[in-house]
């Protein structure tokens, strides 16, 4: 009789994650060949094999001797913990195997059966760490040369991979996770989530989320696998998440925020595809594609540079690399020629167009404004040409935004400083919904003060106020009129107390005027129900 090789990758440890592939071949062998805490655990699913139990240290007398009692017509199960492949057995037993000169056809049977190795079974506990491009590398240098550790670990985190980082330490090995935090706290902010798993899914698991600059303050041993972030994964209640992609934007002071989830696979939110490029065509008309355009780049890399696929890292040219993967991120903002001004320049006009250059984005919006859309990796030097040009920047999204008219071309000047300071006070705040509060210089109010979340309008040398419209949709009305003549030293404190109040006090996605609605009263100023809109009676016939 032939016999068998059963390389098989329990999983974690509990019997709920062992495949069933894995616990029929374990069932079907006559010997089961481990390391003795990996017999330990799956003795439950035992029956009358013969065991072959050995020390951690001797993986290469087991895959001998599994092979021996293979080649002796017996069902050899060799196990390993999570996948045999993932620094397991199976490789062993294969080099052992071709060591023999064996081969499939002529020698025993072999059959790898996969398992949920520590990087995925770790994963699931810290939330979703691994949703990106991810690499394993392990620290021990028992096998492999640190040196070319090291490579790796600056590699991966030149690169921007999730790295689970395994045999992270262990009681004579202890000074390569500080060396690995070292490397890494180079290309990564040391606020960079970090989860530490310990015994996943066994009997003293413990579970730890942490950051690059503190990990080393916690317990890592040899059964803790250590998964380190890319620059986008973050923490929510507890959970650390990396998103599916690089798509991000942001807004002027505000941190970056995910793109939602129907923005993304937009053009205008995936600016570095290759597939963006034009398209370009060689001498006989035939289309270049970006494909073969980066399989031309990597040949000639490959030529120049000998077969590696990254150029060799030193410490000098770390930089350099590191600027080659710095990241564009789409950063959004509105744009404007002043709060009373509403006359652009040419040379800002200008200015704008060569900024969103060909890729970018201008949108003229509803809200006396230009939205202006580019990607960049340098946000800063973005903002500060078009305020050079005398440009007004602010925030967009859900914000505090001042929404003034002309002053009839800043003639009636009289309450421009009120609006000013206004703007200065709120413009940008964070609020639970965008809300616009509209200026307007004289008692035309022709640019529909009253139509916005907040109203104020200049008359007679005082304020009228005006509450809570709702400004969009087929039910819109204006805002209610709350209050007439209120003096000019204190418009600019009560507004300021009305918006942060709302920004404190409102729900998330609550509009401006549910809050009042729902707060019955703000400032004394009490909330009227909008009246109830009559059906029109339509007599048959008529
Ligand atoms: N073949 C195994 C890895 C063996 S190397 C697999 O695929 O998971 C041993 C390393 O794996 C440990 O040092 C630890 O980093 C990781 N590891 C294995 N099982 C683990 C578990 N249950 N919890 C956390 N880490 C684990």
């Amino acid at each position: 009789m032939k016999g068998k090789l059963l390389v098989i990758g329990f999983g974690p440890g509990s019997f709920e994650h062992i495949t069933k592939r894995a616990r029929e071949a374990i069932g079907e062998s006559d010997v089961i060949i481990g390391y003795n805490t990996y017999v330990d655990l799956i003795r439950d699913l035992l029956t009358d094999q013969e065991i072959v139990r050995t020390g951690m240290t001797e993986e290469v007398s087991r895959a001998q001797e599994a092979v021996k009692q293979a080649e002796s017509g017996k069902k050899v199960a060799v196990i390993s913990s999570g996948d045999a492949g993932v620094y397991g057995m199976a490789g062993l037993i294969y080099e052992v195997l071709i060591e023999k000169g064996w081969s499939e056809s002529k020698g025993v049977g072999v059959e790898v059966i996969p398992g949920i190795s520590a990087i995925n079974s770790c994963a699931s506990l810290l939330g979703a760490p691994i949703m990106h491009d991810a690499c394993t590398i392990s620290l021990s240098d028992h096998l492999t040369p640190w040196e070319l550790i090291e490579k790796r670990i600056e590699a991966a985190g030149a690169a921007d991979f999730v790295i689970a980082l395994y045999n992270p330490r262990s009681g004579k090995r202890t000074r390569q996770i500080i060396e690995a935090q070292n490397i890494l706290l180079k290309y990564r902010s040391p606020d960079t989530p970090v989860g530490l798993v310990k015994s996943a899914y066994r009997e003293r698991e413990f579970v730890q989320i942490t950051t690059l600059e503190k990990m080393l303050e916690f317990d890592i041993g040899m059964l803790t696998t250590v998964i380190i972030g890319n620059s986008t994964t973050f923490l929510y209640d507890g959970k650390m998440i990396t998103p599916r992609g690089y798509q991000r934007k942001y807004t002027l002071d505000r941190q970056e925020q995910q793109l939602k989830p129907h923005e993304r696979l937009k053009k205008e939110n995936e600016p570095w595809s290759l597939s963006q490029e034009e398209v370009l065509t060689d001498e006989n008309q035939m289309e270049i594609t970006p494909l073969a355009l980066a399989s031309e780049a990597l040949q000639t890399l490959q030529k120049t540079q000998g077969n590696e696929f990254l150029p060799n890292l030193s410490k000098d040219n770390v930089n350099e690399i590191d600027t080659a993967f710095q990241q564009e991120s789409i950063l959004e903002f509105a744009v404007s020629p002043g709060i009373a001004n509403k006359k652009f320049t040419s040379g800002q006009m200008k200015l704008i167009a060569e900024i969103a250059g060909d890729k970018g984005d201008i949108e003229y919006t509803p809200h006396h404004q230009i939205i202006l859309r580019v990607s960049t990796s340098n946000p800063n030097e973005v903002t500060s040409q078009l305020k050079d040009e005398g440009l007004l920047l602010a925030p967009i999204g859900d914000v505090a935004q001042v929404k003034a008219c002309d002053f009839c071309d800043e003639e009636k000047d009289e309450s421009i400083p009120y609006v000013k300071e206004i703007h200065k006070r709120i413009e940008g705040l964070k609020t639970p919904k965008e809300l616009k509060i509209g200026f307007n210089g004289c008692a035309m109010a022709c640019y529909g003060a009253v139509k916005e979340d907040i109203g104020i309008v200049f008359r007679k040398g005082k304020f009228d106020l005006f509450l809570g419209a709702k400004t969009v949709g087929r039910t819109a009305h204006a805002a209610q009129p709350v209050a007439e003549g209120i003096e000019k030293e204190h418009i600019v404190d009560m507004v300021e107390r009305i918006v942060k109040g709302y920004a404190n006090d409102g729900f998330p996605n609550e509009r401006f005027h549910k809050y009042f609605k729902r707060l019955k009263e703000i400032e004394g100023f009490t909330y009227r129900d909008v009246p109830v809109l009559v059906t029109e009676q339509v007599i048959c016939g008529d």
